[in-house]
């Protein structure tokens, strides 16, 4: 019999969990085919590179690494080189024409071609399809937190974002595939399972819609933790809320991007919501869940954002109290109704108010953290920290805990007292243990103790 060549590759990831999610299906595929993951890639036959086109400079950072590994090696050439998601759906063909190392463009929904790709000659592979990877068994290696899709594209449209445009439309997965995934993961030992889409409140099949999903989730999970990211806050229903606070083991937080604190800026991008109706939905969740982990994502310097428009979101930043926001400055993408609006904000500008938003945040977020001192709160054991003898684990509200020495194996859950934080990061003390009630016990008890 011929013998089969080893052939082995190394992936690295950008962006978001969906990338994560995603390149857990690559894995999957490529592992099924024969291929084998190696972690240093001078010893890989294929490069991959999951980016990320929300943003430019995630972008080039992903397109420079990908230029440096797929050099040639000396006496062995030069490996495979593949370019996976977002940004070679953006750009296809082009990319190939414009990096002569690029020996492959494969987009979000081609990846089940990727062991032929990589044995045949220059391609770009793009365009939607309509499956979520049915079959495919991912290889994960983020013990014991795991991601599970429920949903893939977005038919919203905001005037700033690419993705719709790479992603595709919106189609959700169907509700039996979600909750057997969720099962065997649950009985796999994972400790949290995160469920993954670019708008799950949207999320609809076979009339089940996201609350009723959510409900059921609950249960398939059994002992883990449940979380779900990300949520519009437009489609962020009563209904929802209500059964976030019924569900035991769903995490009494939540990621609502904002994007802005102006109503004619949040216009302009088309979020479809103002700024009293978010703030309205913040009500809402507080009344129902008090105490819950609440962070967002801001953009400043959004073509034509005026000073008074900057101070809004400020304003909005201090009033809700976020626990974390990721803040960014606007990212002009080629083919969004936003590139080619009036009043573009210049670079510096942009960058100045930035800042602004980073400081009050930073105030803010800090604030919070160090409220936690000698509070005692269930934590996740997620593993090694990165100094020697170091743990690290999550708190239900997702901040990072790290603890001197080993409290427990990653994912066990332990109580923790938190002895210090300044930011998003803890350290904290082992307590002791958690049963599997004890762990839900304690995340309701959590409204108002990692807060
Ligand atoms: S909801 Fe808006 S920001 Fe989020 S992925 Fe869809 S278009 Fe982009």
């Amino acid at each position: 019999m011929e013998a089969v060549p080893a052939r082995s590759y190394w992936m690295e990831v950008y962006g978001c969990q969906m990338n994560v999610s995603d390149s857990e299906n690559i894995s999957g595929i490529l592992e099924a085919a024969g291929w084998s993951r190696v972690e240093d890639p001078d010893e890989a036959d294929a490069i991959l590179v999951v980016t990320c086109a929300v943003r430019e400079h995630a972008e080039i950072r992903a397109l420079g690494r990908i230029t440096q590994l797929g050099a040639s090696r000396g006496g062995r050439g030069r490996p495979v080189t593949a370019v996976c998601g977002c940004v070679a759906e953006e750009h296809g063909s082009a990319l190939l024409e414009r990096f002569p190392v690029i020996d492959h463009a494969v987009g979000p929904d081609r990846y089940l071609d990727l062991p032929e790709i990589l044995e045949g000659g220059r391609s770009a592979s793009i365009g939607h399809g309509d499956h979520h990877y049915e079959g495919v068994v991912p290889v994960r290696r983020t013990f014991p937190r795991s991601f599970v899709t429920i949903m893939r594209g977005c038919d919203n449209f905001c005037s700033y974002c690419i993705v719709p445009y790479v992603r595709g439309r919106e189609r959700s997965r169907p509700a039996g595939e979600v909750l057997a995934e969720v099962a065997s993961l649950a009985s796999s030992g994972y400790g949290e399972i995160t469920l993954l889409g670019q708008n799950v409140n949207s999320y609809s099949s076979g009339g089940t819609g996201f609350p009723e999903l959510l409900g059921r989730v609950s249960g398939a999970a059994g002992g883990a933790w449940v979380r779900f990211v990300t949520s519009h806050p437009r489609d962020l229903t009563r209904g929802l809320v209500e059964t976030m606070a019924s569900c035991r083991n769903v995490c009494r937080m939540l990621h609502l991007p904002v994007q802005s604190g102006s109503d004619s800026v949040l216009a302009a991008m088309n979020r479809g919501y103002t700024r009293g109706a978010y703030l309205a939905k913040v009500r809402m969740l507080r009344e129902a869940m008090p105490g819950i982990v609440l962070s967002t994502d801001m953009i400043a310097g959004f073509p034509g954002e005026t000073e008074g428009d900057l101070e809004e979101s400020a304003a909005l930043l201090e009033e809700v109290g976020f626990d974390y926001a990721f803040l960014f400055r606007y990212s002009e993408r080629k083919g969004t109704a936003a590139a080619a609006m009036d009043g573009p904000v210049p670079v510096r500008t942009r960058l100045e108010r930035l800042h602004r938003l980073q400081d009050i945040q930073g105030a803010v977020t800090r604030r919070l953290s160090a409220g936690l001192a000698g509070r005692l709160v269930p934590v996740l054991v997620t593993g090694p920290g990165s100094r020697p003898g170091q743990t690290l684990g999550r708190t239900a509200g997702n901040r990072a805990v790290v603890f001197e020495g080993t409290p427990a194996p990653a994912g066990r859950f332990v109580l923790a007292e938190i002895e210090s934080g300044d930011g998003w990061t803890h350290f904290a003390r082992f307590e002791r243990e958690l049963g599997v009630s004890e762990r839900f016990e304690a995340c309701e008890a959590w409204a108002g103790a990692d807060r």
